[in-house]
C-alpha cells in the first residue's frame, strides 16, 4: 500500500512565488475520498486571494516509491503526470447540465486517475471561461436566442476564452512536477502549459458522446476554438 505525505508535511511548503509575479502558496491538504478512489485534495491561494485546488492520486514525487531502483525512481520522477485541468463548471460539474460536456469531462477524469494510481487533476475556479457564473447565465441567455457560444461571450464584451493556466505552472512547481500527460480536446491549452514552461510530450483526447443540448457548443469549440472532436464533424470553413 502507498505511503500519504501527511497534510502537515505539506503545510510546510508555502510563500512561493507565482507565475504572474503574486504569492502563491500552498494552503493545506486533506483526504478526499470519492465514488472513484480516494484523492488527495490540496487547496490554494495566489497573492489576489483567488482559490483553486488540485486532488491527486498516488505520489507525485520520486520520494516514495517502495522499493524501487534509484533508476526506476528517477524514471518515476521525470515521467510524464497524468493530468486533467478542469476549469470550473457549476452548471455542468454541480448541477448536472447537458449545455456542455464539462460535468461528464471531469467524472471521466476523475475515473482514469483513480484507475492509473497515479496523477493530478487542476480545478480552477475559473467559471465560463473566465467571465465569472453571472455572466455565463448571460452568455447562455443569448444562446437561447440563437447565438453560439463564442458569439455569447463577445457580445458581452468578453473574448471566446478569458482563461489562464499559471496557476498551473505554480502547482506544478510545487509538486516538482515538469512533464503533463494531458487528458484535453484544446490544442490551445498545450500551448498555453508549453509558453508557462510544463512540457506536454503526451496528449489524450477526452471526448463526450454529443446529446441534442450540447451538439452546437461542441461543433463551436471544433470550429472556432480548434478543439479536437472525432464526435462532431469537421470544421466547414
Ligand atoms: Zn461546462
Amino acid at each position: 500500500m502507498t505511503k500519504r505525505a501527511s497534510p502537515l508535511e505539506h503545510e510546510a511548503v508555502t510563500g512561493r512565488g507565482s507565475a504572474d509575479g503574486g504569492a502563491f502558496r500552498h494552503v493545506s491538504s486533506a483526504r478526499l475520498p470519492t465514488a472513484w478512489g480516494e484523492f488527495t485534495l490540496h487547496a490554494f491561494e495566489n497573492a489576489a486571494g483567488q482559490e483553486h485546488v488540485a486532488l491527486t492520486v498516488g505520489d507525485m514525487t520520486a520520494g516514495d516509491v517502495g522499493e524501487e531502483s534509484d533508476t526506476a525512481k528517477k524514471e518515476k520522477a521525470t515521467a510524464p503526470v497524468l493530468s486533467r485541468i478542469h476549469s470550473e463548471c457549476l452548471t455542468g460539474d454541480a448541477l448536472f447540465s447537458l449545455r456542455c460536456d464539462c460535468g461528464a469531462q471531469l467524472q471521466r477524469a476523475m475515473q482514469q486517475l483513480a484507475e492509473a494510481g497515479r496523477g493530478i487533476l487542476f480545478y480552477l475556479r475559473q467559471e465560463g471561461r473566465g467571465i465569472g457564473l453571472v455572466n455565463k447565465v448571460r452568455a447562455y441567455h443569448l444562446q437561447d436566442a440563437g447565438a453560439d457560444t463564442v458569439e455569447a461571450n463577445q457580445h458581452l464584451g468578453f473574448d471566446a476564452d478569458l482563461r489562464s493556466y499559471d496557476v498551473v505552472a505554480d502547482i506544478c512547481r510545487h509538486f516538482g512536477i515538469t512533464q503533463l500527460a494531458l487528458m484535453t480536446n484544446n490544442p490551445a491549452k498545450v500551448e498555453a502549459l508549453q509558453r508557462l514552461g510544463i512540457q506536454v510530450p503526451v496528449r489524450l483526447p477526452i471526448e463526450i458522446q454529443a446529446n441534442a443540448h450540447n451538439r452546437n457548443y461542441l461543433q463551436t469549440k471544433a470550429d472556432k476554438m480548434r478543439h479536437l472532436l472525432q464526435t462532431v464533424p469537421k470544421p466547414t470553413r
